[in-house]
């Protein structure tokens, strides 16, 4: 006879790993199923760090959300006693009108929060490493910060297993199917049912639902030295930070933790598969972002460190996807978080739990539902 669970959750990155975590924990019978070892680098949760903000510029509706993933990741920390969350303050650089800066200047105004405007000379003044042009302006916000995501889904799944999760790694869902009043999910080495699926398998959702709206995008993460040494970068004096410029190109960065500075681009990156992506790094890539940090961050213009290359699921119009499948209401789909997901993965855990048992969440989920 197949083994049955309360919930089976596929895929136990960032959102898996909370969804299991907070199941677990509210007496569910749980059986977390990966393909890898988690945490891995081998999906979108890889590449040490992870910015978390407040006034979020993508919709207000984020906020009251963020707010509490911000609750949740602090609980996390002290159940684990493990550093997850560093607030730096965040900066979010551009033209007045540029979407990124009006966007924050408007979520921070309609719910309260603590933020300055400042003007291009302000920025440089208290924030020697950013150089933003003249007509550039910024929207700080002191909550901003950094999630380690290694340590964050490892608190999550040793919370998971201590509230009695099975977890099992190196283990796929190959597939799933209705059996009877149950979805039967079928692995190499096991048949198990359960009366909630809940797929979180990351960019592997387009695969496992080719039907779906997706688009997987390649992003590359660079380290450099810093030209000047690393006082400038240091957490206690830079920010993290987000630039638009060029109409709407995005560029971002972090404080120096010790393996250099980290910037990246935002979107812009080729479109690819699961199983097609490219993980080498090329010369031209690396000049592009040179570009940028010459022009925004000159002092992080030193030698490159490393690289690493990761994954973007995207959504048509990049709010993340947080439904029932519609083939089959208890089967739950979350991810595709359109490259900005982490921050809320532990939020998302929690809404997944409060879905599987049938309880209305205490958000607005109607811009990541029926699509
Ligand atoms: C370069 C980059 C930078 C980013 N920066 C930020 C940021 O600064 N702030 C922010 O908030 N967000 C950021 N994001 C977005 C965020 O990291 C992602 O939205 C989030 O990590 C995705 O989590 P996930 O759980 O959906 O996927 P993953 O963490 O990749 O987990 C999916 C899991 O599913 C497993 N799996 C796949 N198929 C199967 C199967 N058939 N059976 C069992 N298991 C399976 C995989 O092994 C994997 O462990 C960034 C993303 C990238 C790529």
């Amino acid at each position: 006879m197949p083994v049955t669970y309360d919930v089976i959750v596929v895929g136990l990155g960032a959102m898996g790993s909370a969804t299991a975590c907070h199941s677990a924990r509210r007496g569910m019978r749980v059986l977390g199923l990966d393909r890898f070892s988690p945490p891995h680098a081998l999906g979108s949760s890889h590449g040490e760090t992870r910015i978390i903000r407040e006034a979020y510029f993508e919709h207000p509706v984020y906020v009251p959300m963020v707010q509490r993933a911000y609750e949740l990741w602090s609980d996390l920390e002290k159940e684990s006693g493990i550093t997850l969350l560093r607030e730096t303050g965040g900066v979010m650089i551009g033209r007045p009108d540029s979407d990124l800066v009006k966007g924050a200047r408007h979520s921070a105004e309609l719910h309260g929060l603590r933020h300055e405007m400042l003007p291009a000379g302000e920025v440089r003044a208290r924030f020697p490493a950013l150089h933003p042009e003249s007509d550039m302006v910024a929207v700080w916000e002191p909550r901003a910060g950094v999630l380690f995501p290694d340590a964050c889904i490892t608190a999550q799944l040793a919370q998971a297993r201590r509230h009695g999760a099975e977890l099992h790694y190196e283990e796929p869902m190959l597939r799933w199917e209705v059996a009877g009043d149950d979805i039967r999910v079928l692995t190499a080495q096991g048949d198990y049912r359960s009366r909630q699926l809940i797929v979180t398998a990351g960019v592997w959702i387009s695969v496992l639902f080719p039907e779906l709206p997706l688009c997987i995008e390649r992003q590359v993460l660079f380290w450099f030295d810093s030209r000047s040494g690393s006082e400038l970068f240091a957490p206690e004096c830079c920010p993290v930070h987000l630039w638009q410029f060029d109409g709407r190109r995005f560029f971002y960065g972090f404080p120096d933790f010790g393996d250099g500075v980290k910037v990246a681009f935002h979107h812009g990156g080729d479109m690819t598969t699961v199983e097609t992506m490219r993980r080498a790094v090329g010369d031209g890539e690396v000049q592009e972002i040179r570009s940028a940090m010459r022009r925004f961050l000159p002092a992080a213009d030193g030698t490159l460190r490393m690289t690493a290359v990761c994954m973007y699921t995207n959504t048509p119009d990049e709010h993340f996807w947080i439904d029932r499948y519609p083939r089959n209401p208890q089967v739950l789909i979350a991810s595709a978080c359109s490259g900005h997901g982490f921050k809320f993965s532990s939020v998302i855990g929690e809404v997944l739990a409060d879905l599987a048992q049938c309880k209305r969440p205490r958000f607005d989920l109607s811009l990541f539902s029926g699509r």
